[in-house]
């Protein structure tokens, strides 16, 4: 029951990548929206209970191929594989010591990355180049970023990626609701907000879809 994944080093995960395992990335789907292993299959769910059932589901005719799964430090994979193992996956193997190791591995050793784009961490750098691509987009208006940001709007906090225009035209908040609601004074807000009359994009989403509709509003 308690298998788990084969840990790979960066040599063997890069040589696997090669020979053309699948690749998951097992994190939330916003710190893959800023970098992640080139052709990396990111799993499309709202909420992290999801990814597991969803993974089986998305791989159930490859039980036989080699699976390389990665997170941020390696924990995640751990239980992951288990997982995967436990529903008849044979071959799962998992990165050892997640992103952070990789990368401070292939720079030591002077190895190309097969991780583009920036690795996102919990604290307040929110993420740290590996590459210089930039391979995210900003959730308003599409253009190439990777700077992500929390709405202003305290009853908000969305996390967004968004770029600096955006961030100016809306007042740092990931709508124009959330704008227009912080040029009210700050008791009311409250009040409001308690009356459960009004639902910002944190309260409706884990994630939000570009809002062309407010773009528009600018
Ligand atoms: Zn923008
Ligand atoms: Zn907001």
């Amino acid at each position: 029951m308690n298998k788990i994944g084969k840990h790979l080093d960066y040599e063997e995960f890069n040589k696997s990548i090669d020979n053309g395992a699948i690749v998951l990335d097992m994190r939330n789907y916003y710190e893959s929206e800023i970098g992640k292993f080139k052709n990396a299959i990111i799993p499309d769910v709202e909420r992290s209970q999801e990814l597991l059932p969803t993974v089986k589901k998305m791989l159930k005719n490859n039980k036989k191929n080699k699976i390389l799964l990665y997170c941020t430090g390696g924990i995640r994979c751990e239980k992951a594989s288990s997982y995967l193992i436990h529903n008849g996956f044979k071959d799962v193997n998992q990165l050892n010591g997640g992103i952070i190791k990789y990368a401070s591995d292939v720079k030591k050793n002077n190895v190309k990355s097969k991780f583009i784009g920036k690795n996102f961490v919990f604290d307040s750098r929110m993420s740290e180049s590996i590459t210089g691509d930039i391979i995210g987009e900003c959730h308003m208006c599409s253009e190439p970023c990777d700077r992500h940001t929390n709405c202003l709007n305290e009853h908000c906090h969305i996390l967004i990626i968004q770029c600096s225009k955006c961030c100016r035209n809306f007042n740092n908040c990931c709508s124009r609701d959330c704008a227009d609601f912080l040029l009210i004074d700050k008791e009311k807000r409250k009040k409001i907000f308690k009356s459960g009359k009004i639902k910002f994009n944190a309260q409706k989403s884990d994630r939000i879809k570009p809002k062309l509709k407010d773009i528009k509003n600018i």
